[in-house]
């Protein structure tokens, strides 16, 4: 029975919200859950019903939530300042924050350009990339390279990066041009290939687009290990260094889009550390203040920011920057959530819920309708079929995606789909026996679906 309260929320939400990915008339047909609170792994609506995190709040929540910690922290903060701006001043917390990333990124990552969401993130790494080449005696290089099922955001430049048709077509028009290489998706190799045993074959093509245009290219975009809106598609190993390899070999800039996989989603801190990689930018964001508060930062080589000093007549000043780059509070967040992966030993204690997450994809797998289960790290990814043996999709109009989804409320979760992949994105703080609630209610939901 829903509360007064509720109803009138629900009403407020339907009259005057405009929902991200929303089709509206339909929402507005809608009951909305409303969340009031949250707990660990937990979100809490406004009944008091409680729903398990099963997408850690699009892909942010890294301790859980409501940490008492992190919540001091930022308390602290707020009674100190609550925001000055990186224009002209810093700030202490800033300041504090960026020596700490550039210590844990990868190595050559020197310096730290804040911002405050994924896709400017992005969007800076590949203004950055394009002004290098021009300060740098190559004003021919000004094109990139971009992945097929890529997504990096939803601003112009990111958008022109981005490979899914289905967001974003409306908006080519409005676009600039890239050379659009095949990404690996093994379930459904672009290149017709067998897994394990081709080589690599999906690197041929990009090869080959290297060689041809790489002297016109500024920069590469990839996001490293899993390309996530696209169906959290798992590249095989390799992959990713194979990639730096050739960006190395045709003077192209390898720019890592970490938004997603970083701060311990894959298995180690930074999803190219598993391939030992190390971008010429990367792009943070979500995880970074652990869910808590939007705050972004693009790291860059020191080769790529010694490019852009000189006199100021020179113009060579990166001429780019947000009002809240850089926020104390935010960035007081972000400490404090390195703090809790060091004090809770967060990555050490990540292998056996990743073997876990394995094994119960490995189990949901066996279902006659789902062909494929994708895994790495505490991703995970279950793609529904039509038809098992020749791999034929569903009708993406018949959203059977959206089906399980909406079935898993009744069983205590919230998820949320890509198309007709079924998303595995927990807090990485969940606990062993939450895990097993997640996956025992996913399978249950898939079975529920197609069952009835
Ligand atoms: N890059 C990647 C890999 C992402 O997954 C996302 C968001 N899902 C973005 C960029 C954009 O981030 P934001 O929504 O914060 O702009």
């Amino acid at each position: 029975m829903q509360n007064l309260d509720t109803k009138i929320l629900q009403e407020y939400d339907r009259r005057y919200v405009w929902h991200p990915f929303t089709q509206m008339r339909e929402w507005e047909e809608s009951d909305p859950v409303v969340i009031v609170g949250g707990e660990g792994s937990w979100l809490i609506d406004s009944d008091g019903n409680r729903l398990l995190d099963g997408v850690a709040s699009l892909w942010t929540n890294v301790h859980g939530h409501c940490r008492k910690e992190i919540n001091e922290a930022v308390k602290t903060q707020i009674d100190r300042i609550e925001h000055s701006t990186l224009l002209g001043l810093t700030n202490d917390r800033a300041a504090l924050l960026a020596k700490r990333l550039v210590e844990m990124a990868p190595p050559g990552l020197d310096k730290v350009f804040y911002s405050d969401n994924g896709s400017t993130a992005v969007e800076i790494a590949v203004k950055m990339a394009f002004q290098y080449w021009q300060q740098r005696g190559k004003p021919e290089k000004t094109r990139f390279i971009s992945f097929r099922n890529a997504y990096h955001g939803d601003t112009l430049g990111c958008v022109s990066v981005g490979g899914i048709d289905l967001f974003h077509g409306v908006f080519r028009p409005l676009l600039f041009p890239t050379f659009l290489a095949p990404a690996p998706y093994c379930y459904r190799c672009p290149c017709g290939a067998v897994p394990d045993s081709c080589g690599l074959k999906c690197l041929e093509e990009l090869k080959r687009i290297m060689a041809e245009h790489g002297d016109s290219c500024a920069a590469l975009v990839i996001e490293p290990l899993v390309q996530g809106a696209g169906g959290m598609i798992v590249q095989p190993p390799g992959f990713v260094r194979g990639v730096r390899e050739l960006c190395d070999r045709y003077g192209v800039l390898m720019i890592a889009d970490e938004v997603a996989v970083g701060f311990g989603r894959t298995g180690t801190m930074f999803a190219c550390d598993r391939e030992g990689v190390t971008p010429d930018l990367m792009a943070l964001s979500k995880g970074i203040t652990a869910g808590y508060l939007p705050l972004a930062a693009t790291l860059a080589t020191r080769e790529i920011y010694d490019a852009f000093l000189g006199d100021y007549r020179e113009l060579k000043t990166f001429f780019h920057g947000h009002t809240f780059t850089g926020n104390p509070l935010a960035c007081a967040a972000a400490l404090a959530s390195l703090d809790l992966f060091g004090k809770e030993q967060l990555l050490e204690a990540l292998p056996a819920k990743i073997s876990l997450l394995g094994e119960r994809l490995r189990m949901i797998g066996e279902h006659p309708h789902v062909g494929d289960v994708r895994h790495c790290g505490m991703v995970g990814g279950i793609e529904l079929v039509r038809n098992k043996e020749s791999r034929e999709p569903f009708p993406w109009e018949e959203r059977w995606g959206t089906a399980v989804c909406l079935t898993a409320r009744r069983h205590g979760l919230f998820l949320r789909p890509l198309g007709d992949v079924i998303v595995v994105f927990p807090p990485l703080a969940i606990s062993l026996v939450e895990l097993e609630f997640l996956m025992e209610g996913i399978d249950t939901s898939i079975r529920e679906v197609f069952h009835g």
